[in-house]
């Protein structure tokens, strides 16, 4: 789970919404990639104080979100891994796991390979994504509805967002059983927001009631797909995305970027959400 932007939860929801994120995961052992500046404040450290006391672990999203692409530097970049550690640091959750803001791990293969060395150097291992969505833009949607109409019913957002969790995780269930001739260990993208306080616990169900069963991030994160470095520019999006991508086989088959909100738009609009 990322970000945890719990400011844009909105205010009068937000103790509960905050509350019900984390008893949603039950007894599964998530991985928290905290945002910096998300979590250099009171709030922001109570949040990875209790989910440090409730067995999840926290990693490195860096300190202000900006994706390695554009105008970032790998310098400005690094900097900001490591002004994010030094918040971070202090929880006894905290894991030398690093996420890249938007999974974008660089343009060109220098720039790649230069922020590889710099994080095994500072023994950071790549929390790399499996099952990439676009939670984050449901909740925005959410978010836009509810403050056009007071009395909109979140719940309409409840089977569309299900819809798009299992539609993502039966893709790229089915590209790496083609690509690496065997599922993995899944790791799934889902964002400290408003949707995952309402939904998570009826996705962590539908898995369930899909016959899927459930991990410790830590268990996950020991499938040796987690070893791999495809060789992919620009690099990133969903691990087994780039695995694929590297084949060169599967060119037709993928777009790009692999997760983003463009796709989601038009699903969203037919619905009037
Ligand atoms: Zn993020």
């Amino acid at each position: 789970m990322d970000d945890v932007s719990w400011k844009s939860i909105p205010e009068d929801r937000r103790s509960s919404a905050e509350e019900r994120l984390l008893a949603s995961l039950g007894k599964t052992r998530a991985f928290l990639f905290a945002v910096g500046e998300n979590v250099d404040n009171r709030h922001g450290a109570d949040i990875l104080t209790r989910w440090s006391s409730a067995g999840h672990h926290i990693g490195n999203h860096t300190y202000s979100h900006i994706p390695l692409a554009g105008k970032t530097t790998p310098e400005e970049f690094e900097t900001g891994i490591m002004r994010a550690e030094g918040v971070l640091d202090k929880y006894s959750g905290f894991r030398r796991w690093f996420r890249f803001p938007a999974l974008k791990e660089g343009q060109t293969r220098e720039v790649r390979d230069h922020m590889r060395s710099f994080l095994a150097l500072f023994d950071y291992r790549n929390g790399a994504v499996t099952i990439d969505a676009s939670d984050w833009y449901y909740n925005q949607r959410l978010l836009a509805r509810m403050k056009l109409d007071d009395a909109f019913d979140s719940a309409h957002f409840r089977e569309p967002y299900l819809n798009h969790i299992w539609d993502r995780a039966q893709y790229y269930d089915q590209l790496s059983r083609e690509v690496l001739g065997r599922s993995v260990a899944h790791t799934l993208l889902v964002h400290y927001n408003l949707l995952n306080s309402l939904f998570l616990g009826d996705v962590l169900s539908m898995f369930r009631a899909k016959g899927w069963g459930y991990i410790g991030a830590d268990e996950a994160f020991d499938d040796p797909v987690f070893k791999r470095l495809p060789d992919t520019v620009p690099a990133g999006e969903s691990l087994i995305w780039a695995l694929a991508k590297e084949t060169g086989k599967f060119d037709g088959k993928l777009r790009y970027p692999g997760e983003d909100s463009v796709y989601e738009k038009p699903v969203l609009d037919k619905l009037g959400l």
